[in-house]
């Protein structure tokens, strides 16, 4: 199993991402602190670090910076809210691998992370990584192929938007279980977008409108009182 350290202050965002990374298989360490998260990086030997720039105690960059100087080339992901391209520039100097802007959508998080691993040789087993080797998936009359975000019902293509094609991969993902309503926006929007649950509503809606035979009693987009959404598989 891969051995991912994140090094975010933000402890609800960090926690979040731990909770989907592990959904996706691999093991996770959550720091607080920059210089904490300096000590953990050099003695538990992760496979990849997730590093905000803004920290108590060392900096992102400091803490970068550090492990370069003592030769430690771990692939570095860096997490931030700064969006100058000035920082952007800085952190590749100080030897960054890659860079996520806050707020940041949870599947280009999740591909960035399987890319730096594949590029680092460590053995990716995330479903992302194997959802987009032409996999398909199949539910009641839908297939879904997440290479190449097509969806067929009864095996005539529809179309969905973006947030919906990612909405619905939210749910996959989750493999039938109950999707509380903040893991969809957070999943889907992003961690600090400023989206009103309604929105997962309308996209709720418009996605049982193009799956569903009858979208007042949904078979597949199940809403969950008081809970979330979940998908039916079977
Ligand atoms: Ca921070």
């Amino acid at each position: 199993m891969s051995h991912i350290l994140i090094i975010e202050d933000n402890h609800d965002l960090a926690r979040g991402l731990a909770n989907n990374l592990e959904i996706e298989g691999y093991g996770v360490d959550i720091v607080h602190d920059g210089s904490e998260g300096l000590a953990r990086a050099r003695t538990s030997e992760p496979a990849l670090v997730i590093l905000d720039l803004g920290l108590p105690g060392l900096d992102g960059y400091r803490v970068l910076s550090s492990l370069r100087a003592e030769g430690n080339d771990v692939p570095v992901l860096i997490l931030t809210a700064r969006s100058e391209e000035a920082d952007k520039v800085r952190g590749f100097r100080y030897g960054a691998d890659d860079y996520v802007t806050k707020p940041f959508g949870l599947l280009e998080l999740l591909g960035r992370v399987n890319a730096l691993l594949r590029r680092a040789g460590a053995p990716a087993r995330a479903s992302v990584e194997r959802l987009s080797s032409g996999e398909r998936i199949r539910f009641g009359e839908i297939e879904v192929r997440p290479s190449t975000h097509a969806v067929y019902r009864r095996g005539f293509p529809v179309s969905l938007r973006p947030k919906e094609f990612e909405l619905l991969m939210a749910l996959l993902r989750r493999k039938g279980n109950i999707v509380p309503r903040l893991d969809l926006l957070r999943d889907v929007w992003g961690y600090d977008a400023e989206v009103v649950s309604r929105t997962i509503d309308t996209h709720v809606a418009e996605l049982r409108r193009k799956l569903e035979d009858d979208p007042a009693n949904p078979r597949y987009i199940v809403t969950v009182r008081k809970a979330g959404y979940r998908i039916a598989l079977d």
